[in-house]
């Protein structure tokens, strides 16, 4: 499962997959970490009609860096 990441064009990151919107997976770019997820606030989607929002979780290394013990 591990590519190669490509240095440029980070700006059009690919968008989360169904298990990082239903907070099943890190919501960090690339990540397939499940387990010591934590909220990461939320995800919105742009659909064709109002926009989607999800409440996303991190793993650790990807969550937000407001609570270190
Ligand atoms: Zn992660």
């Amino acid at each position: 499962m591990t590519t190669d990441q490509v240095g440029a064009g980070s700006e059009t990151a690919a968008p989360p997959t169904d298990d990082q919107l239903h907070g099943k997976a890190c919501i960090g770019a690339d990540c397939t970490v499940t387990a010591g997820l934590t909220p990461a606030g939320h995800v919105y989607t742009k659909t064709s009609g109002a926009p989607l929002g999800w409440a996303v979780k991190a793993c650790p290394t990807h969550a937000p860096k407001e609570s270190i013990r």
